[in-house]
């Protein structure tokens, strides 16, 4: 038994009274994620401003068994980041100060809290980027990103977060500080501890401080929206447009006719850039370096494209305003979708050979049993990674039950019950679907290391029983 009295007055001495928030001073934010699907009144809301506090925090909630969940931006998907009700929630908020941008070694140093919308304007400020792109930008942070190995728009290019980043500062669940704010590419002294930190769902420590990887700024953005007669041909189209384009291909967003639909039905902003009457749609992206070619390159290739019958139709955006506003159509199936109710989201990876038949699969086993369902698909189709949203038709449809015909069509590909939004509560009893008995032996096992009494995020991701 955690005694609060104690611990309170030891945690108000530690962050001041600004840094603990308690009662009704905590507002709903705290209590939710975007998934909505699990609700949690934290005892407390932790908001140190420094890794020293963070430090201190974690010390005296390990000294009196005291569970702890970290909270970034509250855009996850799979309620890793919602209190069970008297967790403390430790929120990065007050850690928001990017700390460096370095050119000579094109990184950014930033505090965990830091949006991520603040990490791409202060590279492109210093004329680098910063290629992690997701639709929550403006509100998800490094932390965020960092514990869900967040993926996004721009995987077939640049790599998830993982592939991002060069050093971490995590602060132990005992408040042991671990600086490993290294700017090095290679470091092969020993085991890459950051990795066991990135993708942990904030099971394994907090993470304060972040070391991030630059690119070169791209010159040149093209952008096209294209529709497709059926998903085969989409496979050739991302195949071909890899090597027509010379590696500049940066995205490959494909977007299934009932996703369209939901988005035209409830984003009424967007206007559609092309009939929604074929099956298929894909969000192209090249980025480059010769603003004076490669816009034409890329019309070109797109031509022999639609000459090859790779493609039915095709828009192309010309301006800035046109780019954006195809980009904006890919965002806007995150909204849209947003909307269902109850909604009931999957993000799963597979080969990319399989993602057509098991979304056929799926599609065909809701409607069977809800056929008044709404179904959207899309997905990161150059990563494998397919997003399938649905509301059962709006009845109040056990998780479980959607769960269950997803994953069983899921392992029957091998593919994974996480692509890129975590495990957390929410796919925690699925995890064995994915990951061996061993896997999730030494996964129990390195919880046990790192956090001997269990106080980090407990029940999220692995099961410890
Ligand atoms: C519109 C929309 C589009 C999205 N698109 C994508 C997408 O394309 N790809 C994708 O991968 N995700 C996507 N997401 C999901 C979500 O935005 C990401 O998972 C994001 O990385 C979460 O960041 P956050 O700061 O909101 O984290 P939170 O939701 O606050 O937390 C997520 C997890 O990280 C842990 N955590 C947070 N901060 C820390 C820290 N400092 N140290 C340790 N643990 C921490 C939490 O405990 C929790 O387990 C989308 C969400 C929305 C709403």
């Amino acid at each position: 038994m955690v005694d609060q009295d104690a611990l309170h007055q030891a945690l108000v001495g530690a962050l001041g009274a600004a840094g603990v928030l308690e009662g009704d001073d905590i507002g709903p934010a705290y209590f939710e994620d975007i998934s909505h699907e699990r609700s949690g009144r934290p005892w407390l809301v932790l908001r140190p401003s420094s890794t020293a506090e963070v430090a201190q925090c974690l010390r005296l909630c390990h000294r009196y068994g005291q569970a702890v969940v970290p909270q970034g931006g509250m855009t996850g998907l799979v309620s890793a980041g919602v209190p069970i009700d008297g967790e403390v929630a430790l929120s990065t908020q007050r850690l928001a100060r990017i700390e460096e941008v370095d050119a000579s070694n094109a990184t950014i140093t930033a505090q965990a809290g830091v949006t991520l919308q603040q990490v791409q304007e202060a590279a492109d400020a210093a004329g680098y980027f910063f290629p992690l792109d997701i639709g929550s930008r403006g509100s998800c942070t490094v932390g965020g990103n960092l514990s869900t190995n967040a993926g996004g728009n721009r995987v077939l290019r640049y790599g998830m977060m993982r592939d991002l980043v060069l050093g971490l500062e995590v602060v132990l669940a005992d408040g042991t500080v671990i600086d490993g704010t290294h700017k090095m590419v290679k470091n092969n002294a020993g085991y890459d501890l950051k990795h066991l930190f990135i993708g942990a769902e904030g099971t394994l420590g907090v993470i304060t401080r972040a070391v991030l990887r630059l690119h070169p700024k791209p010159m040149s953005q093209a952008v096209a929206f294209c529709s497709l007669p059926d998903f085969g041909t989409g496979i050739r189209l991302l195949r071909y447009l890899e090597g027509a384009l010379g590696g500049r291909l940066s995205a490959f967003e494909a977007i299934w006719h009932n996703a369209y639909q939901l988005v035209l039905d409830g984003v009424p902003r967007v206007r559609p850039p092309l009939p929604s009457k074929n099956p298929f749609y894909v969000l192209v992206e090249s980025l480059g370096a010769d603003p004076l070619h490669d816009g034409e390159q890329f019309e070109q290739v797109l031509h022999q494209a639609l000459a090859q019958g790779l493609v039915q139709d095709v828009v192309v955006g010309r301006s800035e305003r046109e780019v954006r506003a195809l980009w904006e159509v890919r965002d806007a199936v995150s909204e849209a979708v947003l909307k269902l109710d109850p909604f009931l989201s999957f993000d799963v990876s597979m080969p990319v050979d399989c993602m057509e038949p098991f979304a056929r699969d799926v599609i065909e086993r809701i409607g069977a049993r809800w056929p008044e369902a709404r179904i959207g698909v899309f997905g990161h189709v150059g990563d494998g990674n397919l997003h399938l949203v649905t509301d059962a038709g709006g009845h109040a449809t056990p998780r479980a039950v959607m769960d269950e015909l997803v994953y069983d069509a899921t392992r029957a590909v091998r593919g994974s019950v996480s692509a890129e939004h975590g495990i957390g509560f929410q796919k925690r009893g699925w995890l064995r679907y994915t990951r061996s008995d061993e896997e999730i032996a030494l996964m129990r096992l390195l919880k046990r290391s790192l956090d001997p009494k269990g106080i980090l995020s407990p029940g999220r991701v692995v099961d410890m029983v």
